[in-house]
């Protein structure tokens, strides 16, 4: 197989805090009860070309002052959140600034993937039509992991009807299932590594066992579907999954100022 051309410099993953999720939600019915402290993580893409994109934007950094938007049950469920973990302190470990983002891809609209949208009203946001379209009215069992005043804003939009090639060495995945308009992204790094960047596709490696899926996916079968294709698409670029809440996730990486080439 010849290596994929890409435009991708490096890959880093922003830390911005941590969450309390049930053990149930990680796995479909299994440890109600227990409570997981998952992290949450943004992934900055620097481009050859200078058009930097980033993939989520995590919990609100207004969560420090106060001003977050979110409900009561939402701020119940962030576990920490410090100052290092405002996304504009992570851009800046690595040498940059909200403004030096053109594009911002959201896996979905929950408010812990869009609560920075805000710091990127100059950039042009990317989603998949049938998020926008849920989002805007979702089935009252999910509603509660959206808040409008968060992923609507002044932002131009690209939205995509499915997978779509963003630029060489980045490709937008339409994984439904968690949300009916989800979407991972794979990323060819220019070392010939690919890694795949699941967002709330799934929540933990055991998720790949079809008889395990996410315990709150808006429609589990869809969820499972889209987990083995993930899987496949490892396989079959040799790539790694990155998964943004696996309990585990720092056992196997290293978060920014790190770069993956
Ligand atoms: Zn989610």
């Amino acid at each position: 197989m010849t290596a994929m051309e890409t435009a991708v410099e490096s890959v880093a993953l922003l830390p911005v805090g941590t969450l309390t999720i049930d053990q149930s939600i990680l796995t479909y019915r299994r440890g109600p009860g227990d409570k997981v402290e998952c992290p949450v993580i943004c992934v900055f893409i620097e481009m050859a070309d200078g058009e930097h994109i980033l993939f989520d934007t995590g919990p609100p950094p207004a969560l420090l002052d106060g001003t977050d938007k979110l409900s009561e049950h939402q701020r119940q469920v962030v576990c920490s959140y410090t100052q290092e973990d405002d996304l504009r302190h992570r851009l800046k470990s690595l040498g940059y600034t909200p403004g030096d983002v053109k594009l911002v891809i959201n896996s979905h609209f929950h408010w812990d993937h869009s609560g920075g949208n805000y710091l990127f009203d100059h950039a042009r946001v990317m989603v998949q039509a049938k998020e926008v379209r849920f989002a805007g009215m979702p089935d009252a069992f999910v509603d509660g992991a959206y808040t409008a005043a968060l992923y609507e804003t002044a932002a131009e939009r690209d939205i995509l009807s499915g997978d779509r090639m963003i630029r060489p060495g980045v490709l937008a995945i339409a994984t439904p299932g968690h949300t009916p308009g989800h979407q991972s992204l794979l990323i060819a790094l220019p070392s010939g590594r690919a890694l795949i960047l699941t967002g709330d596709a799934m929540f933990c490696p055991a998720n790949i066992d079809p008889a395990i899926p996410p315990g709150n996916a808006h429609t589990p079968e869809d969820a499972i579907a889209s987990i083995q294709r993930l899987k496949a698409l490892a396989e079959f670029h040799g790539g790694d999954l990155v998964i943004c809440h696996d309990p585990g996730l720092w056992d196997s990486w290293r978060p920014a100022p790190h770069r993956y080439i």
